[in-house]
């Protein structure tokens, strides 16, 4: 089994960026200075190719799609309060949705035991038709479709343990029996969905399961809640591949959010999740990166959580 750790980065993203604003360029470098520290000499290290329009088309509706391209022709905007658009930033969303297929690949066919794409905009805000909260295109779905398309996994789990709830994962998948979805998010907080009672729905009644932390939990009710309850059910789900939707804004030390994860956490959890995979046989585990926005408490998380995956799949599996 490789204990590789690729980690795929693009500066081609770095243009996508509207002053002042917290989602910029920088955490990029921060987050794959994290990425390297862990990996040392198992780093294997690319750049992104775009996601190209037949794979975007399979998450995101066409009007959607034309409606960004339209804005940025036209000088740039915002989508919403949060969100916007300058030159260059369909090409970084792209860039961003092509190195998350490229983690997911690389996982899923075992290159490495960690393939984390490190790039940005952020994704799990942005839903088939509507991009908000940072992002414009939903990076872990387009990941889904690739891997689909190319036969490589159909059952698919996401984990998604950013501060915030992944509104646009769940209601691209919210019907997909398929796509077995986990969070936890701290609550009350943008964007205020993610009730314990959106389970998903129709045949896929069960498969999305979201857990609400209290602001000021910490790293013990986020790993247990993990720990204890999320990752078990994910390996009931038995998927073919696991994506994590990897946000570092429940960090202490961010701006954004108040629930107090330390590096310990991030660890502790990353660790369950290697383990799993490693149990179930799978290839790798890969990342997407989302939030995060003290640059110091990302380089650390990310450097964590490389370091965790990789211990938990070394550990015995036992019979
Ligand atoms: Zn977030």
């Amino acid at each position: 089994m490789t204990d590789r750790v690729l980690l795929v980065t693009d500066p081609g993203t770095d243009p996508h960026y509207a002053a002042g604003h917290v989602e910029r360029p920088e955490r990029r470098e921060a987050a794959a200075a994290g990425v390297r520290d862990a990996a040392g000499g198992r780093l294997l290290e690319r750049g992104a190719a775009p996601a190209d329009h037949r794979l975007l088309s399979g998450v995101h509706d066409a009007g959607y799609l034309a409606a960004l391209e339209e804005i940025e022709r036209g000088g740039g905007g915002w989508l919403d309060s949060d969100t916007y658009l300058v030159e260059g930033s369909s090409e970084a969303a792209r860039l961003a949705a092509g190195a998350t297929v490229e983690a997911a690949r690389a996982a899923v066919e075992g290159v490495a035991a960690v393939a984390f794409a490190v790039a940005r905009p952020p994704g799990h805000h942005a839903a088939a038709a509507r991009g908000s909260g940072f992002c414009l295109l939903n990076n872990v779905a387009i990941a889904v479709a690739a891997l689909r398309g190319a036969g490589l996994a159909r059952r698919i789990a996401i984990v998604d343990w950013d501060v915030h709830h992944g509104d646009g994962t769940q209601a691209i998948f919210d019907a997909d029996p398929e796509v077995w979805y986990g969070s936890t998010h701290q609550q009350p907080l943008y964007p205020g969905t993610g009730a314990r009672s959106e389970s998903g729905s129709g045949a896929a009644a069960g498969t999305k399961q979201n857990r609400l932390l209290a602001p000021g939990s910490g790293d013990g009710e986020f790993t247990a809640a993990w720990r204890d309850d999320l990752m078990p059910a994910l390996e009931a789900f038995a998927p073919q591949a696991i994506l994590v939707s990897a946000g570092y804004d429940a960090h202490r030390d961010d701006p954004l959010a108040s629930l107090l994860v330390t590096e310990a956490g991030y660890a502790a959890v990353a660790r369950e999740v290697g383990r799993a995979s490693a149990r179930m046989g799978l290839g790798g585990v890969a990342l997407t990166l989302e939030g995060g926005y003290d640059l110091d408490a990302l380089r650390a998380s990310a450097a964590v959580t490389v370091r965790g995956l990789i211990a938990g799949r070394a550990e015995p599996v036992p019979e």
